[in-house]
């Protein structure tokens, strides 16, 4: 096939030069308003039209490419830890769900739990305007055992909220949630 970004031959979606030169991941920091660390690695304008392709057949594996690129190598001090990966909203959509894509291509290091954070809301955010995400809430329904450290897990950081949310729902079950990891941030000043 061809590499999606040079246009180049490769056996995968991009190729390993691309990989290493244009999509070298820059790991940033971000403290949320209620003291949730997020480490994300690209900002939203660099891959978004990598981030484009989520719901697309190539789209799996260009986030499974992505997650063992540039999120594994970061995570590799937790890998003798008890921590898992909660990705956020696993549903499928197009035949796989992009945040368990990310969770799978992690996995060696933190065992992830599919499926246990899933939105009652099915509000698309995507395409939809800033205030109008705002408002909306995913009502997360959480089903995992308590007493376990996790990281959330999801594509995109924008305003937080989602991830707030989450990290909520998870301290009422008794699930400690050490940071979250996005693969882009996106945030909007
Ligand atoms: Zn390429």
């Amino acid at each position: 096939m061809r590499c999606h970004l040079c246009l180049g031959f490769s056996w995968q979606p991009i190729c390993e030069n691309c990989l290493n030169t244009l999509l070298a991941p820059t790991p940033s920091k971000r403290v949320l308003e209620d003291g949730l660390v997020v480490y994300s690695f690209y900002k939203y304008s660099e891959i978004s039209k990598l981030l484009h392709t989520k719901h697309t057949y190539i789209g799996a594996k260009i986030f499974l490419q992505l997650s063992k690129h540039a999120i594994f190598p970061f995570l590799e001090p937790l890998k003798n830890q008890e921590v898992f990966a909660l990705p956020i909203d696993d549903h499928v959509r197009s035949g796989y769900s992009h945040s368990a894509v990310l969770a799978r291509g992690i996995s060696e290091y933190v065992k992830p739990k599919y499926k246990a954070l899933r939105a009652k809301n099915k509000f698309r955010y995507s395409g939809q305007k800033l205030s109008l995400r705002k408002k909306q809430k995913r009502n997360f329904k959480l089903t995992c055992e308590p007493n376990l450290d996790v990281i959330l897990l999801d594509d995109i950081v924008t305003t937080g909220n989602t991830l707030m949310e989450a990290r909520d729902i998870c301290n009422k079950s008794k699930i400690n949630v050490i940071f979250a990891i996005t693969l882009a941030d996106a945030k909007e000043n």
